[in-house]
């Protein structure tokens, strides 16, 4: 089931609030975080006086029950440090189900009772499900520079007519054209993987002529290659004038695919032995394919 997702805070650090809440959506059992719409800086709506919001909406599949689902968002407000006092009193972290199959009950109603009167919600979803048949009020709805699509990540990988990515911890092919495009693709750019892929790499060296960042929760330093441990630092350490190639593995792959802007996919004309894939690309439109002896490279964008 899909279901859009609309999140606000208007307390302490509100940017860092939504990116915390948004890797947690990530971890609920059972769903996936396919979007992220930008952030938008949005004045306060039905009580005067509040500091301004940040508002942005996701696009999440799961196959939980609605209610199961509020549950797990309501379970994330309180973590994350909400506090209710007044009903559209000022807060932490609000996450509201905005669209989605419909149900009314005492707990829940979507869509959402007042998504049709409120750009600061509108505004965020309309921008990653442009399909919404709705209208805007006027209200002053302000997009934030660096929000999360803002960082230009690119995913690149290779994969099998299955989309298979790797078997026990290696690359499913080594080709010679490939790796030239790859090359190509990524040198005086920053490159984004995970520690196994590091250990694929010729002497399991960094690339040389790149900025080589690392995703790994247990080492802190490797030579010649900046770590982060999670998203939250990795977003804490990139410029949105950068070019951020992710190239695997299938964690990352599925981690950072929701930021993603474009994706290289070098196609396999061959079905290989895989454990990992390459995360389902139905969120984007195949723009280009180069059809080569054995392989076509694929683009895709949003
Ligand atoms: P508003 O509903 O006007 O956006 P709010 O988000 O500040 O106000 P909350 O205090 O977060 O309100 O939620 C109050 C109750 O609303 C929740 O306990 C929940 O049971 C109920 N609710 C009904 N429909 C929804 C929905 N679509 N998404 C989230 N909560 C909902
Ligand atoms: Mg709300
Ligand atoms: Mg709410």
């Amino acid at each position: 089931m899909i279901y859009y997702l609309g999140l606000g805070a208007n307390l302490g650090e509100r940017e860092k609030t939504l990116r915390r809440a948004i890797e947690r959506i990530k971890k609920v059992p059972a769903t996936k975080l396919l979007r992220v719409s930008s952030f938008y800086e949005t004045e306060a709506w039905g009580v005067e006086g509040q500091p301004n919001y940040i508002n942005a909406a996701v696009k999440i599949s799961t196959s939980l029950a609605p209610l199961t689902l509020l549950d797990e968002l309501q379970r994330i407000e309180l973590d994350l440090g909400r506090v209710r006092l007044e009903h559209w009193g000022a807060r932490t972290i609000d996450i509201d189900i905005l669209y989605g199959a419909e149900i009314s009950c005492e707990r829940l109603t979507v869509p959402h009772k007042f998504l049709f009167y409120r750009d600061f919600a509108l505004v965020p979803l309309k921008e990653i499900f442009p399909a919404l048949n709705c209208k805007m009020h006027g209200d002053k709805i302000l997009r934030v520079a660096g929000s999360p699509i803002d960082f230009k990540f690119k995913l690149v990988a290779c994969v099998d007519k299955n989309f298979g990515l790797g078997y026990k911890d290696n690359l499913l092919f080594y080709i010679p054209a490939d790796l030239k495009n790859f090359r190509a693709l990524t040198l005086n750019h920053t490159i984004i993987f995970g520690r196994k892929t590091l250990a694929t790499f010729p002497n399991q060296q960094p690339l040389d002529g790149r900025r080589n960042i690392i995703l790994s929760c247990s080492q802190d330093k490797i030579s010649g290659a900046e770590v982060v441990k999670n998203i939250t630092e990795l977003f804490g350490v990139l410029d949105t004038a950068e070019e951020n190639f992710v190239i695997g593995g299938a964690k990352i792959f599925n981690e950072l695919i929701p930021y993603a802007t474009e994706i290289f996919l070098t196609v396999v004309d061959a079905k290989a032995t895989a454990d990992v894939f390459f995360p389902p690309v139905d969120e984007f439109i195949l723009v280009d394919v180069g059809t080569f002896d054995g392989f076509e490279f694929r683009r895709y964008t949003r």
